[in-house]
C-alpha cells in the first residue's frame, strides 16, 4: 500500500505519537500520511505493531492509554460513527488496567451507552465487513462488561439487538458472531453467561484491586484506596512497600504517568 511514497517508513515508525496523530487526536497526521490516508495508515501501523514482541506492543498500548484516553474519549463523543479512529484505538487498549480505571473516572462515564447509541443509529454500520463488525462488537462487549448498561437507552438497545442477532446468523463461526453473542448476553443479562462474564470482568480489573506482588492474594474489593496505589500509573496496587519493590521489575515497563 502507498501512503504518499513513504509506505515502509509509515509502518516502521509506529509509536504512541504516530497513532494518536493518525487518529486525529493530536495534530501532525500530515507528517506521516497523505490527507485521506490517515485511517488506513493507522490500521496498517496497528497491524505491523501486532507482529512485534508482546512486550513492545504492551509498552505502546500502556503509554497510549495513560496519556491519551481522555482525548480519545472526547473525540469518541463527537463522532457518531460506529467505527471511528478513536474507537479503534480505545478498543486496542481496552485490555489494559488503564482503560478499566478510566471508565470509573468522571471522564470515562457513559462510553458504553454511547457506543450502543452509535451502533444502533449509524446507518453505515450494516455496510462494514466482518472484521470491522468484529471490532465494534468486541469493543462493545468489553464496555458492557466493565461499565454495565445503566445508561443505555431502551430504544437504542432494541435497535441494536436486532442488528446483533442478524450478525450472529450471518457471521456464524466467525469472530464477529462470538463478539455479537457476548453483547447480546450482556444486554439481556443472560444468566447462563453470568459467571463467565464476571470472571472476565474480574480479570480485566484485577490489577486495580489485587496486589501485584508475586503470588500475593491480598486485595481490596471495596475500591482503590486500601492498598498502596502506584502513584505514577494509578493502575496497579500493592499490599506493602516490599511487594511494590518486588513487582517493580515487571511493572516498570508498562508504568506511565496518567493524565486522569
Ligand atoms: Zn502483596
Ligand atoms: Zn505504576
Amino acid at each position: 500500500m502507498n501512503y504518499g511514497g513513504r509506505s515502509l517508513e509509515v509502518l516502521e515508525n509506529v509509536s504512541v505519537d504516530s497513532l494518536v496523530k493518525l487518529a486525529g487526536v493530536i495534530d501532525g497526521a500530515n507528517e506521516i500520511a497523505l490527507e485521506g490516508h490517515e485511517l488506513r495508515a493507522m490500521i496498517a501501523q496497528l497491524n505491523f505493531l501486532r507482529l512485534k514482541p508482546e512486550a513492545e506492543q504492551e509498552k505502546i498500548f500502556s503509554g497510549l492509554a495513560a496519556k491519551h484516553l481522555p482525548a480519545l474519549a472526547d473525540q469518541f463523543r463527537t463522532d457518531p460513527s460506529a467505527l471511528s479512529p478513536s474507537m479503534t484505538l480505545m478498543n486496542t487498549v481496552s485490555h489494559t488496567p488503564y482503560f478499566a480505571r478510566f471508565l470509573k473516572t468522571p471522564g470515562g462515564q457513559g462510553i458504553a451507552a454511547l457506543h450502543v447509541k452509535h451502533m444502533a443509529q449509524d446507518p453505515d454500520v450494516g455496510a462494514l465487513d466482518t472484521d470491522r463488525i468484529g471490532e465494534v462488537t468486541q469493543f462493545l462487549s468489553t464496555l458492557l462488561l466493565l461499565q454495565g448498561m445503566a445508561d443505555v437507552e431502551q430504544a437504542d438497545k432494541m435497535a441494536l439487538m436486532h442488528k446483533l442477532r442478524l450478525w450472529v446468523q450471518v457471521y456464524r463461526g466467525q469472530f464477529a458472531a462470538g463478539t455479537s453473542s457476548r453483547c447480546i448476553a450482556s444486554l439481556t443479562s443472560d444468566p447462563s453467561m453470568g459467571a463467565y462474564m464476571m470472571q472476565v470482568k474480574a480479570l480485566l480489573e484485577e490489577p486495580l484491586y489485587k496486589c501485584g506482588g508475586t503470588n500475593c492474594a491480598r486485595a481490596t474489593s471495596t475500591g482503590e484506596g486500601q492498598l498502596l496505589q502506584c502513584s505514577r500509573c494509578k493502575s496497579a496496587v500493592h499490599c506493602s512497600e516490599e511487594h511494590q519493590k518486588q513487582a517493580w521489575r515487571s511493572h516498570k515497563a508498562n508504568c506511565f504517568q496518567v493524565t486522569f
